[in-house]
């Protein structure tokens, strides 16, 4: 007989679970494991246990540093294989054991004491930034890279100098930005473009402006940084705009991480649209930039037009249409 609770349970973690990461199900596991109750340091233990390069990391830590030196230098572990031992393990009391991990726990906490920082190490230059400043950052860049725009919960972000500390760059916040660790690796010290007035400008609505304030339930598909809607006005069925969330006049004042994003919507909208209507056949993808160009809501928008054969008598040369008379050549 199943309980009621573990139909509950089953039911939200086969199908009510949403998952933007792999956060939910792990830390169900960790309390689990243990008897449904968990720190919130143990349940962080465990989600960094799912953090491949973390665990890659360590596992290079322990072959070639800890376990070469208790195993071959010290003679107190050995190694089969890929697993580890305590020579002598069953030699030794349960009570034993346990005064031994206390031991430990001292010299682990004596050792904690005595150093600033003994992760130092793994950082990137003097400039890597901890603790609350770190925090105080990532808040202010909205948890999102300053530079490509990917979110922390996609990749793991690092808090550093704009103008490193090498070259006169202060401690001061309003030199320290927000960066994933593909785009701080690729920023060299030399590097002192300051990302966060970029930052800032992600977060740019303006009053009165339709596309500023599209309401939630019109939208039909979004990203980080754009969302589709249908044209109030469709030139054919399913018409869908594409639009930054930023607000920013046209195509050319995008930025690259928006055209991505942008660019990943109108794939999935003309997935979406030729799934749902096998008539359709071809599409027209076009910014209006100016108003000479036909532009007549200021705020960037691309424009996804479905076609089917035969819904114009002759739609050769598509977008040159836009001079009626030169359309066809
Ligand atoms: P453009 O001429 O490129 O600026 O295109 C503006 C597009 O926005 C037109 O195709 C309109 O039909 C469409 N449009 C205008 N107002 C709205 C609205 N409130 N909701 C959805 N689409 C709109
Ligand atoms: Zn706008």
């Amino acid at each position: 007989m199943t309980s009621d609770q573990f139909k509950k349970l089953s039911k939200f973690i086969l199908k009510e679970m949403r998952m933007s990461h792999i956060y939910q199900p792990a830390m169900l596991i960790e309390l689990l494991k243990n008897k449904g109750r968990a720190s919130t340091e143990d349940i962080a233990k465990a989600l960094v246990g799912y953090d491949k390069s973390q665990v890659e990391y360590y596992e290079h830590i322990t072959k070639n540093m800890v376990g070469k030196v208790l195993t071959n230098s010290r003679g107190i572990t050995q190694k089969e294989k890929d697993e580890y031992s305590v020579i002598g393990f069953n030699e030794l009391s349960s009570g034993e054991v346990s005064e031994l991990i206390s031991c430990c726990e001292n010299r682990i906490e004596e050792y904690l004491n005595t150093r600033n920082d003994p992760w130092s190490h793994r950082r990137k230059s003097s400039g890597y930034i901890k603790g609350t400043v770190r925090y105080q950052i990532l808040s202010r860049a909205k948890f999102r890279c300053e530079l490509c725009g990917i979110s922390a919960d996609h990749k793991a972000l690092e808090v550093d100098h704009i103008i490193p500390r090498n070259k006169g760059g202060s401690d001061d916040q309003s030199n320290l930005q927000s960066l994933c660790y593909s785009c701080n690796a690729m920023k060299r010290d030399t590097d002192d473009t300051d990302f966060r007035g970029i930052r800032q400008s992600y977060e740019e609505r303006v009053q009165g402006c339709i596309f500023c304030e599209i309401p939630r339930e019109r939208v039909i598909a979004e990203n980080e940084l754009a969302y589709a809607i249908l044209d109030a006005f469709p030139v054919t069925q399913h018409h869908t705009l594409i639009i930054p969330k930023r607000h920013t006049a046209d195509f050319f004042t995008l930025y690259q991480p928006e055209r991505n994003a942008i660019q990943r919507l109108l794939e999935e909208r003309r997935e979406s649209i030729l799934a749902i209507d096998p008539s359709v056949t071809g599409f027209n993808v076009g910014n209006n930039v100016g108003e000479t160009a036909g532009q007549t809501v200021m705020h960037c928008h691309t424009h996804l037009i479905p076609r089917r054969d035969g819904d114009t008598s002759d739609p050769r040369g598509g977008v040159r249409g836009v001079i009626p008379s030169k359309q066809s050549y």
